[in-house]
């Protein structure tokens, strides 16, 4: 598939005794919305630390917007243009919402600390287009009346929130979304199928959602990939995937019911 934006191919890494992926492989298009499920301990997680550059497999390769993803440190994957958010909060919580996003847009600047220090005019702009770039994002997540709240005075769902537009501000092409919808009552889940939507839609930026809540994950993605013991057991659309048999058998065990 030569329009993939992200091609996973073979990926196997254990720990001790535990084969944690078993040659594991799929794709993730451009402008796609795909979803990455399974049961407790399927290895999702593991995926999305591969994916980041955190394990290094033992065997597979990763192509990422054309590019040897295994030959990248930890630090040169946002820069290739890879974001993530984690199970737990990333959020500075003492620093407002807007500080929090313009911290996930730095990573874009290129301007040295001298240039920054004596004001130089290409600086300036730079500062001035990092602005911009994180009040769009902020608009886009509906963040605007917190910008200037500090983050850990708000509510968790409105944090998460926070955490999702911190990984945007870097202006990823892809965005790896752990378990989004955790700890949200059902209005906040409603809202966020909502956000992720509009992400894809306006951001540019495909999506990997890792995620337990299976009528949200239903309800948006185009394609997801099951996990089981670290192996893939299914692929394809949300329609087949939940009747496939397998998937039922290992993960879902009933009908999924939408919301
Ligand atoms: P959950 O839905 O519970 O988050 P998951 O699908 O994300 O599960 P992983 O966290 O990827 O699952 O774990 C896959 C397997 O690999 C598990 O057996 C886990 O204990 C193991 N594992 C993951 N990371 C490590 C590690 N750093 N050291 C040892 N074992 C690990």
């Amino acid at each position: 598939d030569s329009m993939a934006l992200l091609t996973v191919e073979n990926l196997s890494i254990r720990f001790g005794g535990i084969v944690a992926l078993d040659g594991v492989s799929f794709t993730v298009g451009e402008d796609d919305l795909v979803g990455l499920i399974g049961p407790n301990g399927a290895g999702k997680t593991t995926v999305f630390n591969v994916l980041s550059r955190l394990y290094t497999p033992h065997s597979g390769r990763i192509t990422f917007a054309g590019q040897n993803l295994l030959a990248q440190r930890p630090a040169g994957i946002v820069r290739l243009g890879m974001a993530r958010t984690f199970q737990n909060l990333q959020l500075f919580p003492s620093m407002t919402v807007l500080e929090n996003v313009l911290v996930g847009a730095h990573t874009l600047g290129r301007s040295d600390i001298v240039s920054t220090a004596i004001g130089l005019p290409h600086v300036v702009k730079e500062e001035q287009r990092l602005h911009e770039r994180a009040t769009a994002v902020l608009e886009l997540l509906h963040l605007q009346p917190y910008a200037y709240r500090v983050a850990g005075s708000l509510p968790y769902g409105i944090q998460k929130r926070g955490d999702i537009a911190r990984a945007l501000a870097s202006r990823p092409k892809l965005l790896l979304l752990d378990e989004p919808a955790a700890g949200l009552n059902p209005a906040e889940v409603e809202e966020l199928a909502e956000l992720i939507l509009g992400i894809r839609r306006f951001s540019g930026a495909s999506i990997l959602l890792v995620e337990h809540h299976m009528a949200l994950v239903m309800r948006i993605c185009r394609r997801i990939v099951v996990l089981d013991f670290g192996k893939k057991i299914a692929e394809g659309t949300p329609e087949e995937v939940q009747n496939d048999p397998a998937v039922i058998e290992a993960y879902l065990g009933e009908p999924v019911e939408s919301y």
